[in-house]
């Protein structure tokens, strides 16, 4: 099968990341620090403009994407089902930004990611882009995401293994697949593939 897998929060504790470090900024700067985890933008959990959120990213967003850590068993079960499978790894991370794009692929490379493929969004929205029809470009059969968006965007159209968090928790649907572990996607996985044998069997 082709896979498509999302970075941020879905392989990476990111949100777990920036939080840490906006609780740093909103001190220096005496902004909320409190986040509100139901939404899922920094301006939204906390609270700030869209100018002071801009503005915390520019000073810390290179640490973030630089020390940021895998999920449990995220590297052992990717490595796993990239013997069986074809990974292609989509994030709204902006390819425009080319050091988001090397310290991506250095992270990558650093916690031992296995992947054969990592397609960045090309749009002029730095955080957000259709991956929709990038799943469909790509024959893609099964997406992991958290993105409450995305997962409503795509799972019309294919299976969607979820990721749960607070601010997609709403989302229901049959092609919708709740997870909160690593291990818990090796099994879905399995069982699709399972089921594609069969029905071409
Ligand atoms: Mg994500």
């Amino acid at each position: 099968m082709i896979i498509g897998v999302d970075i941020d929060n879905t392989i990476t504790h990111t949100t777990e990341m920036i939080m840490h470090y906006a609780e740093i900024y909103g001190r220096e700067n005496g902004l909320n620090t409190v986040p509100d985890l139901r939404y899922y933008y920094l301006e939204d959990a906390l609270g700030w403009t869209t100018a002071e959120a801009d503005a915390f990213f520019d000073k810390y967003l290179g640490r973030i994407y630089y020390e940021m850590k895998p999920k449990e068993q995220a590297v052992e079960v990717l490595a796993e089902l990239k013997k069986q499978h074809e990974l292609i790894l989509i994030t709204s991370r902006n390819s425009k930004f080319p050091q988001v794009e090397e310290a991506t692929i250095t992270w990558l490379a650093r916690n031992n990611i296995k992947y054969d493929r990592l397609i960045l969004n090309a749009t002029s929205n730095m955080h957000f882009f259709s991956k929709l029809t990038i799943c469909q470009e790509h024959l893609v059969d099964v997406m992991i995401e958290d993105h409450y968006e995305l997962v409503s965007e795509i799972s019309p159209f294919l299976p969607v293994i979820m990721f749960e968090y607070p601010y997609n928790r709403h989302l229901q649907s049959d092609n919708i697949i709740p997870v909160k572990h690593w291990n818990e996607v090796k099994h879905w996985i399995d069982l699709f593939q399972s089921q594609k044998i069969g029905s071409v069997g």
